[in-house]
């Protein structure tokens, strides 16, 4: 098998940077950033897009523009990163981490529902790996207990179910642009939505308030600086345009891999739900054998880099700074000490996901062993 080629690579992405330098510095920031925000907006079919710093800001926006603070409560799957707590934190509001399904890396939504209380105000579902879990499902459980919705979408640039796209569901979606995911821009993000009022708040929060909403005073409210750096937006409008390029070759190298393991003992493919166009972002595999994180981190150390292995991805309700009260979300652990999710990039060639195969296969073998 050959993996396709992703054409308007480096050339093309040199001529576009050499304008973007020829008109800088340019303190009002260029028109780049803008055309970024119309072309993700018509690539996701979605009214408005706001480019910013980072994913984390994308979240850090999308929230304020809910008016999520003091004293609401969020539910967050457990089965994500710092950065999407993060956040949330910020605003005063407080995390209320609800735990996932090992069968479908779904939110567990009896888990769920016991933790709404009079504060909850939001649930925050995270795409991890690019799986985006049942949106008729989150979509009944929001409107059960009238609570918005924000997608963390920064792993699933490309993924959809039943005809919706991950990060176009809820009120609002988050991406993240940072190298290694599908869509990259060096750093970077942006949120999507259907709602002017909410994306003209978050313009004006990436930019201390600066310009402000329509009928509102500029800097008449606290905010912060996360605004999407030109160049940045370059790289980021070049590989919009080969968005669906990009998908199917993260599709096609984690097909590859996922085949050339197929019989490798005590590693078996986690396939998406049957009407799931998953992105592939990460191959993934259930670890079958002893010491299975032991297994994941020390694959790390041979090479093949991997979510738990390399990043201690563990469950957010164990982290320090989150600890909650009650019981632990045990099936978020479930799946975090039993996933290899191997990173990939756009620059793994056939004869690198090759090598991680062989590696794999190796360790696994003499692991068993
Ligand atoms: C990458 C990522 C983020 C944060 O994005 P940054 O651009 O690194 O700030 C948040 N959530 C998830 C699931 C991510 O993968």
């Amino acid at each position: 098998m050959t993996l396709p080629a992703v054409h308007g690579g480096p050339q093309v992405l040199a001529d576009q940077l050499a304008v973007v330098l020829a008109q800088m510095p340019d303190p009002s920031g260029g028109p780049v950033a803008g055309q970024l925000e119309h072309d993700l907006s018509v690539a996701f079919g979605v009214p408005h897009a706001v480019a910013v710093a980072s994913g984390t800001a994308a979240l850090h926006a999308a929230l304020s523009a809910c008016g999520i603070g003091l004293g609401d409560e969020v539910l967050v799957p457990a089965l994500s990163v710092v950065m999407t707590v993060a956040p949330l934190a910020a605003l005063g509001a407080t995390p209320v981490f609800v735990d996932s399904d090992p069968a479908t890396l779904d939110v567990d939504y009896d888990d769920a529902a016991r933790k709404v209380t009079p504060r909850t105000r939001a649930i925050l579902p995270v795409h991890l790996w690019g799986r985006m879990g049942d949106p008729a499902a989150l979509t009944a459980f929001a409107s059960a207990h009238d609570l918005i919705v924000i997608e963390d979408a920064a792993q699933a640039a490309g993924t959809a179910r039943d005809g919706k796209r991950a990060g176009t569901i809820g009120t609002i979606g988050c991406f993240s642009m940072k190298d290694g995911k599908i869509l990259w821009s060096g750093e970077g993000g942006f949120l999507l939505t259907a709602r002017r009022d909410l994306a003209e708040h978050a313009a004006a929060f990436r930019s201390h308030w600066q310009p402000a909403p329509p009928g509102q005073d500029p800097l008449s409210r606290l905010a912060t600086n996360s605004r999407l750096a030109a160049p940045l937006a370059v790289i980021a409008q070049a590989n919009v345009h080969r968005l669906q390029n990009l998908v199917a070759l993260r599709r096609a190298q984690t097909r590859h891999l996922l085949h050339t393991l197929q019989g490798v003992p005590g590693l078996v493919a986690l396939d998406p739900a049957a009407d799931e166009q998953w992105n592939g972002f990460a191959p993934l595999l259930h670890i079958d054998l002893p010491e299975a994180r032991g297994f994941a981190e020390h694959l790390a150390r041979q090479g093949v880099r991997n979510s738990t292995g390399s990043f201690r991805l563990v469950p957010c309700d164990t982290r320090p700074m989150f600890s909650q009260h009650g019981r632990p979300c045990r099936g978020a652990a479930q799946i975090l000490d039993h996933t290899l999710a191997v990173l990939l990039t756009e620059r793994d060639t056939e004869a690198i996901l090759d090598r991680y195969a062989a590696v794999i296969t190796r360790e696994a073998t003499t692991w068993a062993a």
